[in-house]
């Protein structure tokens, strides 16, 4: 984002949530500025993640110069204010139970059948804070795990595991007078909870499949009056389109925007809670997001491959951590699987 900032003339500090120091996102070095200064200093607050402290987010929200709104960050950072609006709105999502005893599972399992997947309601990501019931007889191990949890403080979402077609998402950007630009739906490849591969525009997307995203966005953006990009998670199950979730904020799978489409997604987060227009969201070539997640090191040699684009983001390294992706983009699908397979040549 403050990359994106920069050629706009808007600057960006960062505030690091788990100890409130100020820090430049581009050399993350820590800035000598206390945090009541900075919120009196600057235009505009903003978040790139969702899981920010209770007391942190008030005191920005005081402010008056969060966008989006703190009601909107809250309802992307808990699953049971995020189901209660969609069920609210009248919005497709997968069949679910809110439990706060772990003895509540059996009817859980009773009414939604046995393959399930346990959400944590707050402060999960990447698959984390998620675990899975196959059958039946698992369900007393997973009992024992999950009785080490305070339900009654973070409930859990019991969600049905369906069997879906495919993962779609679609990443927008709205502005504070009520424009929206609509990137296209992205096709999202996930592995053990956690985003590997998005697709965009995702391929054999028909207008009414569009339309049923756009008319979903639209309710939830609304309902929140929203500004900045927001992005909505899908399942897609024949012709229908179920939510999974909302993330009040840019989104990976909307990095394939730095270079498919004319506005990246981080540019438009910034003009829509800057209060300038919105940029053009059209795509300037299919483009495939690949993550790069948990290696330490590599050649940069896959840079030959044309249509290859490498974002390393610097951050220390972490098992199944995302430390940067690769955005490869070619003129057509044909093609852009030919890149794709040049890729995987250079993977170990
Ligand atoms: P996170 O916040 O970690 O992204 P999600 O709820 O999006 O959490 O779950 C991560 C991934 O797990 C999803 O993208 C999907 O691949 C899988 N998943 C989540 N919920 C379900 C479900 N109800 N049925 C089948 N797969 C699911
Ligand atoms: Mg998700």
């Amino acid at each position: 984002m403050a990359l994106a900032g920069y050629p706009l003339g808007i600057s960006v500090q960062a505030v690091d949530v788990a100890d409130n120091k100020i820090v430049d996102p581009v050399t993350k070095q820590v800035i000598n500025n206390s945090l009541n200064r900075l919120i009196e200093e600057v235009d505009t607050i903003t978040v790139e993640f969702e899981h920010i402290p209770e007391d942190l987010l008030e005191l920005v929200h005081g402010s008056g110069k969060l966008k989006p709104s703190v009601e909107a960050i809250l309802t992307g950072a808990d699953r049971v204010r995020e189901k209660k609006l969609l069920e609210k709105l009248a919005i497709d999502n997968c069949p679910f139970e809110i439990i706060t005893e772990v003895e509540q599972l059996d009817a859980a399992v009773e009414k939604l059948g046995e393959k399930l997947i346990i959400k944590a309601s707050r402060d999960g990501y990447d698959g984390y804070g998620q675990w899975r019931l196959q059958n039946k007889s698992q369900l007393p191990e997973l009992k024992e795990k999950l009785s080490q949890l305070d339900l009654h403080k973070i409930p859990l979402v019991v969600e049905k595991m369906l069997n879906f077609d495919r993962e779609l998402s679609l990443v927008a950007v709205r502005s504070s007078n009520g424009d929206i630009a609509y990137y296209p739906l992205a096709e999202n490849l996930h592995y053990q909870g956690q985003l590997h591969v998005s697709i965009a525009p995702a391929p054999q997307v028909d207008e009414a499949l569009n339309q049923q995203a756009k008319t979903i966005f639209n309710k939830l953006a609304e309902s929140l009056d929203y500004v900045g990009v927001l992005s909505v998670e899908f399942f897609q199950i024949g012709q229908q389109l179920l939510v999974n979730e909302i993330a009040p904020r840019v989104h990976n799978s909307g990095h394939w925007t730095m270079q498919g489409a004319d506005t990246c997604q981080f540019e438009n987060h910034l003009r829509a809670v800057r209060g300038l227009p919105l940029g053009s969201t059209k795509v300037t070539s299919p483009t495939a997001m690949i993550n790069i997640i948990g290696c330490k090191a590599f050649s940069r040699d896959m840079l030959s491959i044309p249509g290859c684009h490498l974002h390393w983001y610097g951050k220390t390294p972490r098992k199944k951590r995302k430390m940067g992706h690769f955005n490869l983009c070619a003129d057509n699908y044909s093609e852009l699987g030919k890149t794709m397979q040049a890729l995987a040549e250079y993977l170990p």
